[in-house]
């Protein structure tokens, strides 16, 4: 999806350029040719890369093989002679179907052992979501609408708890102003942010039916479908291949439709000639009031409600900066051709944040707590470059300033820790840098953290420095405010670092690279100079690295003060910069329910079974309470323990069925539900973890507060094993 940006710097009725309108997504400043100048990016895997190789010199073999078997039968060579080419033949031909499979196997993605394959696991995840209705196709009876899911009861109650924990790592750990406002939006406010002009995405028509198709999505299947299928193609074309994959959000309507000309590519379902591609708006349209005079749309994000409560929301934070305002809501994106069931819809959960900060300090007061995290990063110069992602600690990406600044640093750390604690899979898991011609051009600097599914990396959220962009934009076109919406008068003071070198001292101690040494004093950030006061003061020397010697130098008290002066500035007038983690819920979601599916044989091994292994605090029901068998006595005590579950607030589900106990598991794990008790005499029950099938023995009593502390990781699984009496299942699980 893109804003598509005028090259051409036309200007609005305010005299702003639309260039400076582009919202979101890829905006399309660079040619073709300069993308084409990129290497091609380290898509392919070195053992995809030489299997078609290898692939294709034993092809040669063959036939060079077939014309000596067809030379000996002419000539009427002896008959052990013909044999023993024909038996060559033969085993080159056998080495090739090996390879062929190998290869297929590489490009499928199936796992080292050969056993499952992409198309398969998701095939697996979802039948297992649909039919325990995490989600339902919205409509079904009336066949369904594309792009429209409902979600049922345990996928609501995943939601649920992933929004509360959303909350609670953002909103109350930042003291952020959470608002609520409107979907329905009117035009004025998304003409303002650019998006009744730009948010577009590229659409091509089958020239004779009319039947729509997203242009970049065409051009998709075709690579992906000759990379994974022709076996036949070389190493180069496949290189080619993964090239404009890799490209294909940055190409423009041209680039586009010459590609799609190129490869001969039609309209899929009749196989007719395709027009040129086009841009078409994706909100939807509507009316407010009766008159039909009102124009407005269905917000296809929630930011701008936030915007233009900025003046307001300044006001009620006693007109301080920083400060940071959230919001929950549906957006609305009329998708040409929405696939990838709940990856791309029409009507989705959006989470945002619009942390507001003075455009001179992007410093973080919190940011030493994320500093030391190391996760995968995909910085532009590795994408350029034909690397791949790598672990990279925040903290120095964020001092070599691979991240643009603190703020923006913090909030990757925070959107790292938010993910993993929900039970995303840490290695699947990058922060992807936007590469300079995706971002808009007053954007400092953006990042998605992309998460790896069955369909590929998939950009959940979105971490963007925007800078001053959306409240000028409002500024200018608001009707209502006679003084600018955002333009802030700064009254008092404010710390501010003063790095001083002493330039004498380091004269004499370092002679004529003192002035590499000054400027690299000069260059440390915020939390490098502090580090460095720390350790003058304590140890009276630190060792230093300077980047432009290549080596440490030991700098003494003496060559250097530090410190943080308060200044006193008055009316200094800026509009705030904004920084914008943006979460798009149900990817999150989809994304967790991959990383935590897998299956196990059933005891007696002739089934295979189901299991979500979500973490307590995302799993859509706590606890299950089980009576072993139907008995009256055990379901008193069940409904004794039910209640306690209740006053305790844990979700569970009680289940007096005569179902045999192994089955009743195994319903509930297929739904994820951590732990279960089972009722098996009057005084003490047991408790049961879904992963490692463990049961520990229990008092009656002690049940619920148990399931509590695990639940709410006050304590874990390993703790109670370690306090409990261990029970043996037995044969129970069958
Ligand atoms: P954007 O404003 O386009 O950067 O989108 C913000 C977030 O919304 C993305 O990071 C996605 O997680 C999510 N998102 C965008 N489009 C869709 C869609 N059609 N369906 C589901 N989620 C989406």
């Amino acid at each position: 999806m893109r804003i598509l940006i005028s090259l051409v710097s036309s200007s609005t009725p305010t005299g702003l350029h639309l260039l400076s309108f582009s919202r979101r997504l890829h905006t399309k400043i660079s040619p073709f040719s300069t993308l084409i100048g990129l290497k091609p990016p380290p898509a392919m895997a070195a053992s995809e890369d030489s299997l078609r190789r290898s692939l294709a010199e034993k092809q040669s073999s063959i036939e060079s093989q077939g014309n000596t078997v067809r030379t000996l039968k002419a000539a009427n060579a002896e008959k052990a002679t013909v044999d023993e080419a024909i038996e060559k033949l033969n085993a080159l031909k056998l080495d090739k179907s090996v390879m062929e499979k190998q290869l297929q196997a590489a490009v499928n993605g199936n796992g080292p052992d050969g056993s499952i394959n992409k198309e398969a696991f998701r095939q697996a995840v979802v039948n297992t979501l649909e039919r325990r209705l995490f989600y339902i196709p919205s409509f079904k009876i009336y066949r369904g609408v594309a792009g429209l899911y409902d979600y049922g009861p345990p996928g609501c109650a995943v939601k649920s708890n992933v929004l509360s924990f959303w909350r609670q790592h953002f909103v109350l750990e930042e003291n952020m102003l959470e608002v609520d406002c409107p979907c329905v939006t009117p035009e004025a406010v998304l003409k303002a942010s650019g998006h009744v002009d730009k948010f577009t995405d590229l659409m091509v028509k089958d020239e004779k039916t009319g039947t729509c198709y997203r242009a970049d999505h065409l051009l998709k299947d075709f690579c992906n479908e000759k990379i994974q299928k022709d076996l036949t193609i070389s190493a180069e074309k496949a290189a080619e291949l993964k090239h404009v994959l890799a490209m294909l959000d940055d190409l423009s309507a041209e680039e586009l439709g010459a590609k799609i000309k190129e490869y001969g590519i039609t309209a899929p379902d009749t196989k007719n000639p395709l027009s040129d591609p086009y841009p078409f708006n994706l909100m939807f349209q509507t009316s407010i009031g009766p008159s039909g005079l009102s124009p407005g749309y269905m917000r296809p994000e929630t930011a701008q409600g936030i915007f233009v409560n900025f003046k307001d929301l300044y006001y009620y934070n006693g007109n301080k900066l920083p400060f940071a305002a959230a919001q929950i809501g549906q957006a609305f994106r009329n998708e040409i051709s929405p696939r990838q069931g709940l990856l791309r819809v029409r009507e989705f959960t959006l989470a945002e944040i619009e942390h507001f900060v003075d455009p001179e300090y992007k410093s973080h007061p919190k940011y030493s707590e994320v500093a030391d995290l190391e996760f995968l990063m995909f910085p532009r110069e590795r994408q350029i470059s034909a690397q791949s992602a790598k672990k990279i600690q925040l903290g120095e990406a964020v001092s070599k300033g691979i991240v643009n600044n603190e703020t923006l640093g913090y909030f990757i750390g925070r959107v790292y820790l938010f993910l993993t604690r929900l039970g995303i899979d840490k290695d699947r898991l990058r922060f992807r840098q936007h590469l300079a011609n995706e971002m808009a051009h007053y954007a400092a600097d953006c990042w998605d953290a992309e998460i790896e599914s069955s369909y590929g990396w998939i950009e959940c959220v979105g971490i963007a420095d925007r800078s001053a962009y959306d409240l000028h934009a409002h500024t200018v076109l608001s009707t209502v405010y006679d003084r600018p919406l955002q333009y802030l008068t700064f009254y008092g003071g404010y710390q501010k670092l003063v790095i001083a070198p002493v330039k004498k001292e380091l004269g004499l101690a370092f002679k004529g690279n003192q002035k590499k040494v000054v400027e690299a004093l000069e260059a440390m950030n915020e939390k490098e100079a502090l580090d460095m006061k720390v350790s003058l003061e304590t140890k009276g020397e630190v060792e230093f690295y300077v980047c432009t010697l290549g080596e440490n130098v030991t700098i003494k008290k003496n060559m250097v003060s530090i410190s943080k002066e308060k200044k006193k500035e008055h009316q200094r007038t800026f509009t705030p910069s904004v920084i914008e983690p943006s979460f798009g819920i149900g990817r999150i979601i989809y994304c967790l329910y991959e990383h935590s599916f897998y299956m196990r044989p059933s005891k007696a091994g002739d089934e295979q079974l189901n299991v979500f292994r979500f973490p307590p605090l995302v799993a859509p029901i706590k606890c299950t309470v089980f009576p072993l068998v139907q008995n009256q006595q055990y379901e008193n005590v069940a409904k004794i323990i039910s209640k306690s579950l209740t006053a305790a607030g844990i979700s569970h589900k009680i289940d007096i069925t005569g179902t045999s106990i192994g089955k009743r598991y195994a319903r509930t794990d297929e739904l994820g539900v951590p732990f279960a008790i089972t009722v098996d005499s009057i005084s003490s029950v047991t408790i049961r973890e879904r992963d490692s099938k463990d049961q520990i023995r229990v008092d009656v009593e002690e049940a619920a507060p148990v399931v509590k502390s695990v639940t709410d990781g006050h304590r874990t699984w390993a703790d109670v094993w370690a306090s409990f009496p261990h029970h043996s299942s037995g044969s129970a699980e069958d």
